[in-house]
């Protein structure tokens, strides 16, 4: 069994990396276990033009990149690796990847939250082959194409627009006639002229499982109750995300949408154990609150391990 760590963090988005640069510069020597999508969600964006410093913005694998270097500056080790399970009741805290396990004083989660789906079957069927939840990573594949953004929120307004650069048209189709999203990002898809729109809508199928490929999708008006198809070669869906708390349910308070419940600062539930980014945040939801916030996490982290119950200390 490895050494018990002062410090493990569970992720590798803003909040994690953040965390690290902090934890690592405190001296902690933190381990970071970077999960299955490494660099969390700006890694599927391209320019990100609200996080300060970069007036003419950055793109979002570049800034992961330059956080992660960063953090190895100050002595962070990063490994890949995704955790299957944890103990946070006993001391050391156990946290368990298929390759080892690990233990520490204290722990940082910053898992992050995950793309929603419809939970139509041919919608998983089709991942990969014309179905998509992230349109920088398969934008390219659809040029000159007729394809769908699913949603009516900030993501499925910024989608739609991005994937303008590639498709011939692109029609958002959206569950009510409100749009969800900022005024200003309704303002710049709704002045797109690739842009159409099926409101009241929603997609009840998407076609052609069969042939393995996006052949088209039927939608439903939420309205009539009619169906019909629209052709298309492609389905984006951006209809939110879901925290990534499984591992930790049961053991740890969550809230009702099974966010990590924090409070004064990033403190958990459970003694020594500290969350930060979109894994405890439904509402900014944004890197530069994740990033804070990890920094949090990883101070509220030095001031446990600082005054650590006498008869913790030694394990
Ligand atoms: P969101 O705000 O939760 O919007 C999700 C959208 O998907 C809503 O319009 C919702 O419809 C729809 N939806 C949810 N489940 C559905 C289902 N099963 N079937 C059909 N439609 C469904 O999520 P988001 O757009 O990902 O944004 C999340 C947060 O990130 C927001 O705070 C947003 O402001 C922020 N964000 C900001 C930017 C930016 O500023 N550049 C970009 C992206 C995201 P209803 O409206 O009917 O609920």
């Amino acid at each position: 069994m490895p050494e018990t760590r002062n410090v493990i963090i569970i992720g590798s988005g803003p909040a994690g990396l953040t965390a690290a640069i902090y934890a690592s510069r405190a001296n902690l020597k933190p381990l970071v276990i970077e999960g299955i999508e490494a660099g969390g969600q700006l890694m599927l964006t391209t320019m990100v033009e609200n996080w300060p410093g970069f007036r003419d913005g950055i793109m979002g694998p570049d800034l992961m990149a330059e956080m992660r270097t960063q953090s190895e500056r100050f002595g962070a080790e990063i490994i890949q690796g995704n955790v299957t399970k944890v103990d946070l009741c006993s001391r050391p805290i156990v946290v368990e990847t298929s390759e080892a396990t690990y233990t520490a004083k204290s722990l940082i989660i910053a898992t992050g939250a995950s793309a929603r789906l419809l939970g139509l079957p041919s919608e998983r069927g089709l991942m990969g082959h014309g179905v998509s939840t992230c349109a920088t990573c398969d934008g390219y594949f659809f040029r000159g194409l007729e394809i769908a953004v699913v949603g009516g929120g900030d993501s499925a307004m910024e989608e739609a627009v991005f994937l303008t650069r590639f498709a011939s048209k692109v029609t958002v189709v959206h569950r009510r006639e409100t749009l969800r999203a900022s005024k200003i990002m309704q303002d710049k898809a709704r002045a797109n002229p690739k842009i159409e729109w099926l409101l009241n809508y929603e997609v009840v199928e998407i076609k052609d499982h069969g042939k393995g490929e996006v052949t088209a999708m039927v939608v439903k008006s939420n309205k009539t109750g009619e169906t019909k198809d629209v052709p298309v070669a492609g389905v984006f869906v951006a209809i939110g995300h879901t925290p990534n708390t499984a591992l930790f349910r049961g053991q740890i308070e969550l809230d009702q949408n099974g966010y990590i419940v924090t409070h004064d600062g990033s403190k958990t539930s459970v003694p020594a154990v500290f969350a930060c980014g979109d894994v405890q945040d439904h509402i900014y939801r944004q890197a530069v609150t994740a990033a804070g916030s990890g920094c949090m996490a990883a101070i509220d982290a030095e001031h446990y391990l600082d005054h650590i119950p006498e008869h913790l200390a030694s394990v």
